[in-house]
């Protein structure tokens, strides 16, 4: 079988160093908000291009965390609207209905799967606070458009970076260009930890001040609690795994690029479209490709007959948000370019660690596909 995502093989590739790491952090006899943390954040606010990281317990949280520091800050009240693409993995909306904020669903270009930048001024209500942009699949959103149009209505933008760390455009990496962004380190993401983690990355010292309390009850200074905060911290353990792990992140985007170049440039069959066929290889050499998602009339049929040929292939995502249950108050909303994304998108095996005999394989299944 070839697995979708292998991360006993991935996280092996590095035994030795993240033994040596667990060891060091076990020994140290301190497991919470320690030096690994510390040389975390730091390492990976630079790796981003910017002044602050603050760790916190995964990437949902970081959404989250950030929404609620604006709010305490002052920039965001109850009932404000926060733009979002309307076929992101639940995470970015979640953040903002917990922050009893509102959801404005922004329909994604059909070529890249990310927001339309297109339709965001129309979405744009004299209630709209911010632009929450989603890099899904590893690619980031049209930034130079979407920050312009914040800049023109003086809109807060919030990246959701969960996919796409180390992803650029024109050398501005995604964590960048918004006034925060949020990056989770499940395991199988392109920068994973060994279980839960995730990070803010901004240059605003106050919203960074104000995160670091919010992660901890609150509070900068033990017993003294400035506001309502919460518990999410990323532990020692997790910070020194992703202190190994961080070094080997652009080797590693590196290799699902080729992966990527070899589907794109082998796999034809009219009855599978590639991702980002008509797009100029130039605007996307920075993909980081945390998954290649290929679109197809015979999805059913064609994960059928890869499985039965030995290629595992997952499904990002196959209800959109507004036909979920959890948000059944939106079941009316009529949003046809992600239904029908929704309908049609596979996923196939990319990662680190995926063969070159392996892809290839990949790619003549593919093309043996007949409905
Ligand atoms: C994974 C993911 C998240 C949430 O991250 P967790 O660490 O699982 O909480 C948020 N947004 C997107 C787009 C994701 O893929």
């Amino acid at each position: 079988m070839i697995p979708f995502l292998d991360l006993k093989t991935i996280n092996s590739q590095y035994h030795d160093k993240l033994v040596a790491a667990c060891i060091r952090v076990i020994d140290s006899g301190w497991y919470v908000g320690g030096k690994e943390l510390e040389q975390f954040e730091q390492h990976f606010a630079n790796y981003c291009g910017v002044q602050y990281a603050i760790g916190v317990a995964n990437g949902l949280d970081a959404l989250i965390l950030t929404l609620r520091a604006w709010k305490e800050l002052g920039k965001l009240k109850d009932g404000d609207e926060v733009i979002v693409p309307s076929n992101t993995y639940i995470a970015s909306i979640l953040a903002i209905t917990e922050n009893n904020l509102k959801p404005v669903l922004v329909e994604p270009d059909a070529e890249t799967f990310n927001i339309d930048d297109k339709k965001i001024e129309a979405a744009i209500t004299a209630k709209t606070r911010v632009i929450l942009p989603v890099h899904l699949y590893g690619q980031l959103a049209a930034m130079p458009e979407i920050t312009a149009i914040a800049a023109k209505y003086n809109l807060l933008v919030l990246e959701d970076s969960a996919q796409a760390h180390g992803a650029e455009i024109a050398g501005k990496k995604a964590g960048s260009w918004g006034d925060a962004s949020g990056f989770s380190f499940y395991p199988g993401k392109n920068l994973g930890a060994l279980g839960d983690a995730g990070a803010i990355t901004t240059n605003d010292p106050k919203l960074a001040n104000m995160l670091k309390a919010l992660r901890n009850y609150g509070s900068h200074e033990k017993y003294k609690n400035l506001v309502l905060g919460v518990n999410s911290r990323l532990d020692e353990i997790q910070a020194a795994m992703l202190n190994v792990k961080l070094n080997f992140l652009d080797g590693e985007n590196q290799y699902r690029r080729q992966i990527a170049d070899l589907y794109l440039k082998e796999i034809q069959n009219p009855e599978i479209e590639l991702p980002l066929k008509n797009i100029d290889a130039k605007n996307y050499t920075q993909h980081v490709w945390h998954l290649f998602v290929i679109r197809t009339k015979h999805r059913e049929a064609l994960q059928k007959y890869l499985t039965e040929r030995g290629v595992e292939t997952l499904i990002h995502y196959p209800i959109a948000p507004h036909k979920q249950q959890a948000y059944k108050e939106w079941d009316d909303l009529s949003l046809p370019i992600s239904e029908q994304i929704h309908a049609e998108v596979l996923s196939l095996p990319i990662s680190p660690t995926l063969s070159r005999d392996d892809t290839k394989k990949v790619v003549q299944l593919c093309n043996g596909f007949k409905v």
